[in-house]
């Protein structure tokens, strides 16, 4: 597969221009990215990662580019927003619900929120879910390690997680 063009770029210049964005914004933003990389090819998931209101990162995940599967899109908002100074008190913005190995390590890092669109059951019916990594890891999320807050999604799971030959 030929490389993906820099999705973040774009991004940066929309969301810097907004004096200051709203967790619905950032969000949106999000899942424009992870829908917009779905229609490359790619796995239909992003992140952004913000601090003190400023976009810090945008990863979408990478693990059909890669062949690696441990590049979801959270963990690559994390490694290349490490490289910019200390993650701690920073927000998450993620398409979809973390899945665990992308929770302990935004927990491990200090992320103090994750905002996402698309719960386990919305992506279940898709095969996107991640309920049996938690199951079979018997990590509860009631109560949650950090806040992981639902907001609304302007398009529907199947919109993002369907065939594209809808
Ligand atoms: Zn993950």
């Amino acid at each position: 597969m030929s490389p993906l063009p820099q999705s973040g770029a774009h991004l940066v210049n929309s969301l810097t221009a907004l004096t200051s964005p709203s967790h619905q914004e950032w969000l949106e933003q999000t899942l424009h990215l992870a829908l917009t990389h779905r229609q490359q090819g790619g796995r239909p998931f992003a992140a952004l990662l913000v601090k003190e209101g400023k976009l810090v990162a945008s990863a979408v995940n990478r693990m059909l580019e890669a062949g690696d599967p441990t590049r979801h899109a959270e963990m690559e908002a994390l490694r290349d927003a490490s490289q910019q100074g200390p993650l701690k008190g920073a927000v998450v913005y993620a398409s979809g619900h973390p899945c665990p190995m992308c929770l302990c390590a935004l927990v491990m890092n200090g992320i103090s929120a994750v905002y996402y669109a698309f719960d386990n059951a919305d992506a279940a019916p898709f095969g996107f879910d991640s309920s049996a990594s938690y199951d079979r890891l018997r990590l509860p999320l009631s109560p949650p390690p950090l806040p992981l807050i639902k907001l609304p999604s302007p398009i529907p799971a199947s919109a993002l997680y369907g065939s594209q030959h809808e």
